[in-house]
C-alpha cells in the first residue's frame, strides 16, 4: 500500500460560537492541502457574504427533514432554532481518498459522531475567557442581541462538555492555535494503528 492510500482522519472540531473556529479553520486549511472542511446543510439564513455550497448548503426545513429520512446525514442537531447536519457521502469519499476531514459542529452532533464512528480525533476550541468570548461574538457584528444571548447561554452548556473531547486547544492567539491543531493532526497520523502501512512498505522481512 502506498502512503497516499492511507485513510484520512475524521476530525470532530467544536467550540462555543464566537471562540474563533471559522478564523482558525480558514488559516489551517490554507496551510494544509491534506485537510478539508465538510460543508454542512443548514436551515439558518445566510449571513452577508455567505455563499451556498461554500460556508453551508442552505436548505429548507423540508429538504433537511427529507435528508434525515433518507439517512443521508452522518449526524444532525438543532441549534438556535435551526437544523444543522453533515452530509455523509462527501465525508466518506474524502476520507477514502486519504484526505483529513474536519467536521466543525456543535456538541450534540459531535457526541453523536463519537458514539457512532470507531476512528476519529476530537478537538474542543476554548476562548481565553468567557468575557473575551462575549467580546469576540459582539465584535463580529453578525448577530442580533437575542442571538448573542442565546449563543452565550449555549456556550456555557457547551464548555461544560469540553472534557468529553480528546484535545483542548486555547485560542488565545490565532497562529499559535492553528499550530497546535496542526501538531495534533501530524501526531495522530503517526499513531501506530493508523500508520502500519509504512511498515508494510518497508519490506523489512526480506534481507537486502
Ligand atoms: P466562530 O466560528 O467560533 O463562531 P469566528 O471565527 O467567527 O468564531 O470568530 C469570532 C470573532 O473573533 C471574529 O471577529 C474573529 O476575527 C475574532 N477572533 C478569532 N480568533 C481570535 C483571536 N485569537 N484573537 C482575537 N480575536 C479573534
Ligand atoms: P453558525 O450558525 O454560527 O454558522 O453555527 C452554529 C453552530 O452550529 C456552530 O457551533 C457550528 O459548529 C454548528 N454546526 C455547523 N454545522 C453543523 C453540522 O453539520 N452539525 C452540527 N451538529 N452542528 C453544526
Amino acid at each position: 500500500m502506498a502512503i497516499d492510500d492511507a485513510r484520512g482522519l475524521l476530525i470532530v472540531f467544536s467550540g462555543p460560537s464566537g471562540c474563533g473556529k471559522g478564523t482558525i479553520m480558514e488559516r489551517l486549511l490554507a496551510a494544509r492541502d491534506d485537510t478539508m472542511l465538510s460543508v454542512s446543510v443548514t436551515t439558518r439564513a445566510p449571513r452577508p457574504g455567505d455563499v451556498d455550497g461554500v460556508q453551508y448548503f442552505f436548505r429548507t426545513h423540508e429538504q433537511v427533514e427529507q435528508m434525515i429520512r433518507e439517512d443521508a446525514l452522518l449526524e444532525y442537531a438543532q441549534y438556535n432554532g435551526n437544523y444543522y447536519g453533515t452530509p455523509r457521502a462527501a465525508v466518506e469519499e474524502q476520507l477514502a481518498a486519504g484526505r483529513n476531514v474536519i467536521l466543525e459542529i456543535e456538541v450534540q452532533g459531535a457526541l453523536k459522531v463519537m458514539s457512532r464512528v470507531a476512528d476519529y480525533v476530537s478537538i474542543f476550541l476554548l476562548p481565553p475567557s468567557m468575557e473575551e468570548l462575549e467580546r469576540r461574538l459582539r465584535g463580529r457584528g453578525t448577530e442580533t442581541e437575542e442571538s448573542v444571548q442565546n449563543r452565550l447561554a449555549a456556550a456555557c452548556e457547551e464548555v461544560a462538555q469540553a472534557d468529553k473531547y480528546q484535545y483542548l486547544v486555547r485560542n488565545d492567539e490565532v497562529d499559535a492555535a492553528v499550530q497546535r491543531i496542526s501538531t495534533i493532526i501530524d501526531a495522530e497520523k503517526m499513531r501506530c494503528d493508523r500508520s502500519k502501512y509504512i511498515l508494510e512498505d518497508l519490506n523489512y522481512a526480506e534481507p537486502h
